[in-house]
């Protein structure tokens, strides 16, 4: 009877047995055909390092999908997904979506997510030397930040300067030289900015504010109907491309240049340090090929497209083009003296970011003096103004 009874207890067994034995072949198999990702992921033993999975969130200081400056992100986690095979996945979230815009850089900093990416001189309440990283006013231009950011010493200040909050920043893009901005009065002079309130921020803002203005900084989603509304009477954005796009022909009409507040932007990636230290070697590696490919691209884009979009504000909206007059550039310049000294007495690693910067100033204004200026000059010369 006993062992009767024990035959028909095993007989499930043994078939449960050979079902799950079955289950787990059938698996392994489509796991390795499919490459599917739920059996390996967080799994180091299987694969090595080769099979770890890992899922980042990147928030934005832009809205989702916004054009030139928001595409950086999603360029971003597009080459490290492909790079990767899918080993590390971005998820972007746009402004609001999960902190607010100008939250992006402690939502970071305190790991509520990965990564980040906006724009550094946002920060400027919190790190004084975040300015360098993003512009300053007759600085720098784009190819020119490049080369002090990766190989002139200005990446590892960068680094220096977020350390204390457990970021490391690249660079996230460029836009060249940008706008002056959307004015619905002529500058004649220096005078004509006294009492307007603009969107203009960094080390800009304090400039425009010294020559008697004021200045706020706006997030990008929300400059449309700040200006519509009247809660500022001027803005600067990006350039043609992008500011056509925030449609400030509908609300603004005269469009100023040159960008002397921003001559060459760069943008910011930001990435919380332990999700960043987390990965190997080979997925961090990715991690900064992807940013600095998404670093330059960005600054393809806007030079292929700026033109085109600068025609259609003038020729079919009406824009009216104006260049800021030569004594109000001058002014501004030595206002921007005044505002930096004052930076760089307050902060000493401004002062050490100055340094640098300044430094590499000297040089390369100088050889560009004779080298793309004098290219640009001489192009200028042999066409004269008969394609403008
Ligand atoms: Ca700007």
């Amino acid at each position: 009877m006993g062992n009767t009874s024990k035959d028909k207890q095993s007989m499930p067994l043994v078939i449960l047995l050979l079902v799950a034995a079955l289950v787990a072949t059938l698996g392994f198999w489509a796991a390795d055909r499919w490459d599917t990702e739920p059996a390996y992921s967080n799994n180091a033993s299987i694969g090595g390092t080769g099979g770890e999975h890992f899922q980042w969130k990147m928030i934005t200081t832009w809205p989702k999908n916004f054009p030139g400056l928001g595409f950086a992100a999603e360029n971003f986690s597009r080459s490290v997904e492909e790079m990767s095979n899918g080993r590390l996945t971005v998820h972007v979230y746009g402004a609001g979506e999960i902190v607010p815009a100008l939250g992006v850089f402690e939502a970071v900093s305190e790991g509520i997510v990965d990564a980040g990416h906006g724009a550094a001189y946002y920060w400027k309440g919190k790190v004084p030397a975040s300015v360098f990283f993003t512009a300053v006013p007759f600085g720098l231009t784009a190819q020119e930040t490049n080369g002090w950011l990766h190989y002139g010493g200005g990446l590892e200040l960068w680094q220096e300067a977020y350390a204390p909050y457990n970021l490391v920043p690249m660079a996230g893009g460029s836009t060249g030289v940008q706008m002056a901005g959307w004015f619905n009065k002529e500058i004649n002079s220096i005078a004509d900015l006294r009492g307007l309130k603009m969107r203009i921020p960094g080390l800009a803002g304090e400039v425009f504010a010294a020559a008697g203005g004021t200045a706020v900084t706006i997030p990008g989603g929300e400059l449309y109907t700040s200006m519509q509304t009247g809660v500022i009477d001027a803005v600067e954005w990006v350039g043609p491309y992008n500011d056509k796009s925030l449609g400030f022909h509908q609300v603004a009409k005269y469009y100023y240049y040159p960008g002397w507040h921003e001559p060459g932007s760069i943008l910011e990636f930001v990435f919380n340090k332990d999700s960043l230290e987390a990965l190997p070697k080979d997925l961090q590696a990715i991690v900064r090929f992807a940013s600095r490919a998404a670093n330059q691209d960005m600054l393809d884009e806007y030079t292929a497209r700026n033109n085109a979009a600068l025609q259609s504000l003038v020729d079919e909206h009406g824009v009216q083009l104006r260049r800021l007059p030569d004594d109000v550039l001058l002014a501004l310049w030595h206002g921007a003296q005044v505002v930096m000294q004052e930076l760089v007495g307050a902060d000493p690693m401004a002062a050490k970011v100055y340094a640098s910067y300044s430094d590499f100033y000297k040089g390369v204004r100088n050889y560009h003096h004779i080298s793309e200026q004098a290219y640009l000059n001489a192009r200028d010369k042999v066409f004269g103004d008969e394609d403008f």
